[in-house]
């Protein structure tokens, strides 16, 4: 069997306990260069085969896992965060199922939501925002004409955008087109590591702040009024309204 496991976004205890005891069983551990805690690998048997796939290519780590399941050896592939989100597990499956393997996906704590966690912030605040946009910006991967940041930004919705801190600037000119200026962002650098970062501004100046600091990768950009300090409670709190008209699985 291939297992994907989501490792989190750092803290090597932000992994599930299902993620560990799968490491602890597999003979083939192949974890995903620098942004997996190599903690993590500590849980491998001392007779496990373990791998970076940071120096190989998807040719070669669809060899390794097809010939070490031939073998009849259990493979564990970790990447960061959870494998759904931004993984490049789909190519992988694919490539599975062409040859019959089977594979199982374990979900893992995804940096949007490690970022939203160090910043002690709810993403989805009742009259504020009840949407959280995931995406990034295009670039050698091409993102659909109709989602591009311009567009999603018109919502006003939480958003949270990965891989493009390197292009900041490009980010926030975007973001200008449907934000107001003084929308709040935060970007979490490495978040939950030991040097993890957390830069504070508006639209008007985070790209100035961001790059003063030297960042440029491993980084999380939140945007949206979520991060504004809201005191006032929503009327969803107020008894009389939960009483009425506050369904069951809003609580
Ligand atoms: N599957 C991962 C994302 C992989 S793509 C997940 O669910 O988090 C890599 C991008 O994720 C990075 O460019 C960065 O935008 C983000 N990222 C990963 N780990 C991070 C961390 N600890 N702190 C902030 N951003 C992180």
């Amino acid at each position: 069997m291939v297992y994907f496991i989501g490792a989190g976004p750092g803290d090597p205890e932000l992994i599930t306990l299902k993620g560990i005891k799968i490491i602890q069983a597999c003979d083939v551990v192949i974890y995903a260069g620098s942004l997996v805690n190599k903690e993590i690998l500590k849980y491998a048997k001392p007779k496990a085969e373990v791998y970076d796939s940071a120096t190989m290519n998807l040719d070669e780590i669809i060899g390794l896992i097809v010939k070490s399941h031939k073998d009849g050896k259990d493979v564990a592939r970790i990447h960061t965060g959870d494998p759904a989100i931004y993984g490049a597990i789909h190519e992988q499956i694919v490539r599975l199922k062409k040859e019959n393997i089977d594979y199982e996906i374990i979900p893992g704590v995804s940096s949007f939501l490690a970022a939203a966690s160090v910043l002690k912030k709810e993403l989805t605040i009742p009259e504020i925002t009840q949407t959280v946009i995931i995406t990034r910006i295009g670039g050698r991967t091409v993102v659909p004409k109709e989602q591009e940041l311009k567009d999603l930004s018109r919502h006003g919705a939480t958003m949270a955008i990965f891989l493009s801190v390197q292009e900041i600037d490009r980010v926030v000119s975007e973001l200008k087109k449907g934000y107001q200026e003084n929308t709040p962002v935060a970007i979490v650098y490495k978040a939950t590591w030991e040097d993890q970062v957390i830069v504070r501004g508006t639209l008007s100046d985070i790209s100035q702040k961001v790059k003063s600091k030297g960042i440029n990768k491993t980084a999380m950009i939140l945007v949206g009024d979520f991060l504004k300090n809201i005191k006032a409670y929503s009327k969803l709190y107020d008894k009389e309204f939960s009483h009425s008209f506050r369904k069951k699985e809003d609580l």
